[in-house]
C-alpha cells in the first residue's frame, strides 16, 4: 500500500488529495473480524508536508467479515476508520532521539518520496473494530445444553433432564455409598 509522495517534496505547508481503492492485504483484522483479503479498501486522504514530515488524515473505508462470539453467527458489515498520522522524516526522528523522545523511534516514517500506508490502516481499522463483535446487542447466545439459538427457541426453553450418562452416573455413586 505504498503511494508516490514525490509531487509534495520536502515542500512544508504544501497539500494532496489522495483517493484511491486499495486491495487489503492478508491477515487484516481480529481473531472475530477481519477484511477479507483482496477486498477493496476506499481511502480518502489529505496528506500535508510539515517540518517534522508528512501528515496524513483522512478515513478508509473497508469491508469485514466474521463470526458473532456468542452465537457463531456469521457477520458481514463496512467500517469506516478514521487516520490521523505523522510519518517522520529520518531527520526528524534524529533529531527527536537527539533531544530524548526515545518514542520517536517507534513511529511511522518516510523517506519523503514513498509513504507506506498499511501500517497505520492496520492501526486504525483494529482499533475501530468491537474486539467482541455481536450480531445484535442483545444477542443470547447458544444454549449450553442443546446448542440451539436462545434468540430462536422457544420462550423459557430449558433442560429438566438430567442427562442420562450423569443419571447413570449419580446412581452408581449412590450405590457406592450404600
Ligand atoms: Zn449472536
Ligand atoms: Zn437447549
Amino acid at each position: 500500500m505504498k503511494v508516490s509522495v514525490h509531487t509534495l517534496g520536502r515542500r512544508t505547508g504544501a497539500s494532496m488529495e489522495l483517493v484511491r481503492t486499495f486491495d487489503a492485504p492478508a491477515h487484516m483484522g481480529t481473531e472475530f473480524l477481519s477484511v477479507p483479503e483482496g477486498s477493496p479498501m476506499n481511502a480518502q486522504l489529505r496528506i500535508d508536508a510539515v517540518s517534522e514530515g508528512l501528515f496524513v488524515s483522512g478515513d478508509v473505508t473497508v469491508q469485514v467479515r466474521g463470526l458473532c462470539v456468542r452465537c457463531l453467527e456469521p457477520l458481514d458489515g463496512e467500517y469506516t476508520a478514521t487516520i490521523e498520522e505523522l510519518f517522520l522524516l529520518p531527520e526528524a526522528v534524529i533529531r527527536a532521539v537527539d533531544e530524548g523522545d526515545e518514542d520517536a523511534q517507534e513511529m511511522y516514517t518516510t523517506d519523503g518520496e514513498i509513504l507506506d500506508l498499511e501500517g497505520p490502516f492496520r492501526d486504525a481499522i483494529v482499533a475501530e473494530m468491537p474486539f467482541q463483535p455481536l450480531c445484535s446487542p442483545d444477542c443470547k447466545g447458544l444454549c449450553p445444553t442443546c446448542g440451539i439459538k436462545l434468540s430462536e427457541a422457544e420462550e423459557g426453553h430449558s433442560h429438566d433432564v438430567i442427562d442420562p450418562r450423569f443419571a447413570m452416573l449419580a446412581q452408581l455413586l449412590e450405590e457406592n455409598e450404600e
